[in-house]
């Protein structure tokens, strides 16, 4: 199937309320002007200096998002144009992001990254660290970022159970900030793999890659 067949199947499986961010990490502007032309307009990257090149290359209406771990040393090439930051883990981080975006007067969106996953590998904050930073005081006097949700990666395992579990608790963690934060209304979580579970346990943005473009082929 191609691109656009891709997309609209994925998009009419969708329910209404889920936000597609179609991840074109890898994959050349003909590929990402294929999906445009179908309508549609949210991209993920996970890299910087890439989502750079393609934002300079492409259409201005398109939504960039950075969907991987960022550099601090990097947030200053993307502040000006990015649309929201998923993987924020860190108060460090979150203060270059107010830094630049100040710069650009501009408020920038962000999520927080949750880790919910049994790898120690990926990224993300725990419960504690997600208390500790929004009730700091350097947090609260940011007035260039916008904390519109969370983000989370479950573990990479065919083990439907914990997938579910892990998607699971993050939604419950989403609440418990909601109650605190009412104005925030994005869970990203869901991959080509498991976003079927991930919608089933209340995400409300799935970032899609290979199911709309294909395999990724790294060299
Ligand atoms: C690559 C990537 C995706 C998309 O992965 P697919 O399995 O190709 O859908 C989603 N989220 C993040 C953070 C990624 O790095």
């Amino acid at each position: 199937m191609s691109i656009k067949d891709n997309l609209n199947k994925i998009n009419s499986e969708l329910p209404s309320g889920v936000t597609l961010v179609a991840v074109s990490k890898t994959k050349p502007n003909e590929d990402i002007l294929e999906a445009y032309n179908t309508g549609h307009r949210i991209f993920g990257e996970n890299k910087v200096q890439e989502m750079v090149a393609k934002w300079e290359a492409l259409p201005k209406d398109i939504e960039w998002h950075m969907i991987g771990h960022v550099q601090r040393n990097k947030v200053k090439y993307m502040a000006e144009f990015v649309a929201l930051i998923h993987g924020v883990d860190s108060l460090k981080l979150l203060k270059e992001i107010n830094k630049q975006a100040k710069k650009h007067d501009r408020v920038i969106p962000c999520l927080l990254q949750m880790h919910i996953a049994e790898e120690d590998t990926k990224f993300g904050l725990d419960d504690s660290e997600l208390q500790d930073l929004l009730q700091s005081d350097e947090f609260k006097a940011m007035e260039n970022i916008k904390i519109m949700g969370l983000m989370g990666m479950a573990t990479f395992t065919s083990d439907e159970n914990q997938v579910r579990k892990e998607f699971a608790h993050l939604k419950s963690v989403f609440e418990k900030l909601q109650q605190k934060l009412p104005e925030i209304s994005i869970l990203s979580m869901g991959m080509s793999g498991d976003y079927a579970l991930a919608i089933e346990e209340g995400s409300t943005m799935v970032r899609i890659g290979s199911s709309i473009f294909g395999a990724r082929n790294y060299q």
